[in-house]
Parts: C-alpha cells; sequence; structure tokens
C-alpha cells in the first residue's frame, strides 16, 4: 500500500493521530527532503527509514519505489509541507502507483490553501485553485486576466520574492476587488491581510515581506 501522508505547514502538532501510526508503521517514508522530514520524525519518535523523492530523482527513485511496492512493502509518501501532491513531485509517483495497480490512500491532514481560503472569509462554495502563476511578469499578468473572466474565488500560492510584483499586476487587473493576502499559516507570525491590492501593497511596502504567502481574490 502507498499511503500519501499529510504533514504539519508550520506548526509540529498539525499532525493526525492516525498519519503518526502509519509513519511508524510503514517500511518506507519517501520524503521530499529527508533532513526536513526528520525534524517531525524525531518529534514523534519516528524511527523508519526515510528516502529521498524529488523533483530531480522523480524518474529512478519512482521505479525504485514502485518495485518495492509492488514486493509488498508498504510505502509512506510525505512532503515538505501539507498534502503531497498539491504543488510537489507527489503527484508523480501517485500518477505510477495507479497506472501499476497499487493500493493507494491518504491519510488527510493539512493544505495551506484549505486555510487560507477559510480565513479570507470570501465565497469557499465554488473556488480555483490557480496552484503557482507563471515567473514572468507577462505571464503572470496574462494568467490574472484568465482568472480574472471566471466567476469563482480564486486562489493561488506566492513566494516573498514575487508577491509585492503580483499584488502590483491583481491592483492593475482586478481594480477594487476585495482580496486577502496570508501568511506564514499556523506558524507564531501567522498573518491575514484583508482589502484591496493597493491598500495590502501600501502596507507591505514598509515592511519587507518574509515567509510563505497564499493569495486569496
Ligand atoms: N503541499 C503543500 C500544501 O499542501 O499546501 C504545498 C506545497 S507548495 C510547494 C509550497 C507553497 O505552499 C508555498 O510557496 C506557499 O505559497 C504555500 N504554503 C505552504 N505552507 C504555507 C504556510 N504555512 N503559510 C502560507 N503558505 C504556505
Amino acid at each position: 500500500m502507498l499511503y500519501i501522508v499529510a504533514t504539519p505547514i508550520g506548526n509540529l502538532k498539525d499532525i493526525t493521530l492516525r498519519a503518526i501510526e502509519v509513519l511508524k508503521s510503514v517500511d518506507l517514508i519517501a520524503c521530499e527532503d529527508t533532513r526536513h522530514t526528520r525534524i517531525l520524525l524525531d518529534h514523534y519518535g519516528i524511527k523508519t527509514s526515510t528516502t529521498s523523492f524529488f523533483q530531480h530523482n522523480r524518474v529512478t527513485k519512482g521505479q525504485y519505489l514502485i518495485r518495492l511496492l509492488k514486493e509488498g512493502r508498504d510505502i509512506a509518501l510525505v512532503s515538505d509541507a501539507g498534502t503531497p501532491g498539491i504543488l510537489d513531485p507527489g503527484y508523480n509517483i501517485i500518477n505510477l502507483a495507479i497506472k501499476s495497480n497499487i493500493e493507494i490512500t491518504v491519510i488527510p491532514g493539512p493544505t495551506a490553501f484549505i486555510n487560507a481560503l477559510v480565513l479570507s472569509g470570501k465565497p469557499a462554495h465554488k473556488f480555483i485553485f490557480a496552484g503557482f502563476l507563471p515567473n514572468k511578469p507577462r505571464a503572470r499578468q496574462n494568467r490574472l486576466k484568465e482568472l480574472a473572466r471566471m466567476k469563482y474565488t480564486i486562489v493561488f500560492y506566492e513566494s516573498c520574492h514575487r508577491i509585492l510584483a503580483t499584488l502590483e499586476d491583481i491592483e492593475a487587473i482586478f481594480g477594487n476587488r476585495g482580496i486577502a493576502c496570508v501568511r506564514e499559516l499556523t506558524k507564531k507570525f501567522e498573518e491575514i491581510c484583508r482589502g484591496t491590492a493597493g491598500e495590502i501593497l501600501e502596507g507591505m511596502k514598509r515592511k519587507k515581506p518574509l515567509g510563505e504567502f497564499v493569495v486569496v481574490i
């Protein structure tokens, strides 16, 4: 069985009893970054062996993991934060497992965009999760224009390096539409700013943006 195990997005306490049980009982834990996951495993006294599974070894390591699964081993897949498969290499092994007829299940837990969507106060019954927007300004603006045509709440991830440029684009494309910009969810400095992109930009220009962001429009 391949267990897709959600892990905390910032607060080590955000893990389920079932996730701990599964991480203790499997034969191997495939991690995006073994050193990062080791902090969590040590915190809960989990001694299971780990192996790395990340963007650049996903093909060879993916085949290796599938071989082990076919031999009858149980493997847990975790990512650096949140639910594997949501914008991390997890997607590749999940797909490979499905094609190889391997049984899979998800041990549910945190996902950053769900917290942000709920905290934003925007309608959550119809929303689009847009992942990361493109890096290049023209492509990012085009993606935002595409999203602006849809009558849904829009949620996407953003880094502290690009948040100011993205907010400027949102201001140009969405005008006064209310947005929420959420930072450092579940961590000590969790912060949520609600208002227009212009208003949020004002505040951010006074203090260098740090941490991980989710934007809700
Ligand atoms: N698998 C993860 C999930 O379930 O949410 C997402 C992984 S994606 C590579 C990483 C992005 O998620 C970050 O750049 C950030 O935008 C968002 N993110 C993850 N943890 C976060 C947190 N604690 N606060 C705000 N955003 C977070």
